[in-house]
């Protein structure tokens, strides 16, 4: 009941504010960008002399989804941003915070830092597309088949398809009404979402052959710029193939280091499918959900040290689960 009245608060905020600015996280992903473009189409749809904003880096990978927007110049009394899918200040894109005044923030990360006056934290939803389906159900908001196909693509893609954990089964309830309410050929959509080069495959093929497996079921794999560049691939690669090895038997966890010269880091896919991972990976700045986290490292000693964090939490797992 108490989420019913914060979608129904933040629409009433929405309908406040002639300006709308809508933000998300650092290295957009489908479920960012999906919310992001649902919720800018729908409010344009609802109030058209409204101006709304859907900002961040582009990624070329989904710009099938649509199309960003820049902004020139900011009126702070009468702008509404909203923050999707982003739990902290530091992996906000394109924003600077104290240029707004009001701030909203819909997310489903777990808490991390208060940053804006109504924050919509729904940890166990799958997706911030998830919230996004609530929220224009519980306010009866009218939407066409560009705002269900972007909706659509985020669930299935933070879900990986309804297999990973918080798939509920409210997802499919949503996921069942949106279709209903809109004539998408959901089939269609999977082909433009998981469509990559044959440089990437190969590339899946090398980290596969080539990874490190420990005993305690913790697989590794150290990617340097000149990998990427023999296979001709780039940095956001490791972080489109990782969640492939999730049905490996001698695998618990699994972590991709990539090498992104040009930012002067190491960024770290991690995944797991038992251990709680996001507790480590915020020991090293970084964060995420409890099977599905990453970081920004500054060295490949401290890569090391997370490789050897995370093995020591899979060996404690596996006492816990053989103790059982
Ligand atoms: P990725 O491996 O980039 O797909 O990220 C998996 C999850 O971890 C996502 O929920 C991200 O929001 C989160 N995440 C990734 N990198 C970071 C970081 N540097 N700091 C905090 N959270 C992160």
């Amino acid at each position: 009941m108490i989420f019913s009245n914060i979608y129904k608060k933040i629409y009433k905020e929405i309908k406040k504010y002639p300006n709308i600015v809508i933000a998300r996280h650092i290295g957009a992903d489908p479920d960012a960008l999906g919310s992001q473009f649902a919720l800018r189409e729908l409010i344009k749809n609802k109030f058209p002399k409204k101006q709304v904003y859907a900002i961040g880096n582009p990624s070329s990978r989904f710009k099938f989804m649509g199309i960003l927007d820049k902004i020139d110049e900011i009126d702070k009394e009468n702008t509404l941003l909203i923050v999707l899918d982003t739990p902290d200040i530091k992996r906000i894109d394109s924003v600077h915070l104290d240029d707004y005044k009001h701030i909203i923030k819909i997310d489903h990360h777990p808490f991390v830092e208060k940053f804006a006056s109504i924050e919509l934290i729904e940890d166990s939803a799958s997706s911030t597309c998830q919230l996004i389906i609530e929220f224009l159900l519980k306010n009866h908001l009218k939407f066409d088949d560009s705002v269900a196909k972007n909706l659509y693509l985020g669930v299935i893609s933070d879900t990986g398809r309804f297999m990973h954990n918080y798939t509920s089964k409210r997802t499919f309830e949503l996921i069942t009404i949106l279709l209903e309410k809109s004539n998408i050929d959901f089939t269609s959509l999977y082909e433009p979402l998981y469509m990559r080069p044959l440089s990437e495959v190969r590339f899946q093929g090398y980290i596969l052959e080539n990874m490190t497996v420990t005993d305690n079921g913790v697989a590794y794999i150290k990617i340097t710029e000149e990998m990427l560049k023999e296979f001709d691939v780039d940095s956001a690669s490791a972080g489109n193939i990782i969640s492939d090895l999730k049905c490996v038997s001698e695998i618990l966890i699994w972590i991709f280091l990539t090498e992104d010269k040009k930012s002067n880091l190491i960024r770290a896919n991690i995944r797991s499918r038992g251990p709680i991972i996001n507790e480590i990976a915020a020991i090293y700045g970084g964060g995420g959900h409890k099977f599905a986290s990453g970081a920004r490292l500054t060295s490949w000693s401290q890569a090391d040290n997370l490789i050897k964090d995370l093995d020591n939490t899979s060996e404690k797992y596996i006492e816990e689960i053989n103790a059982e």
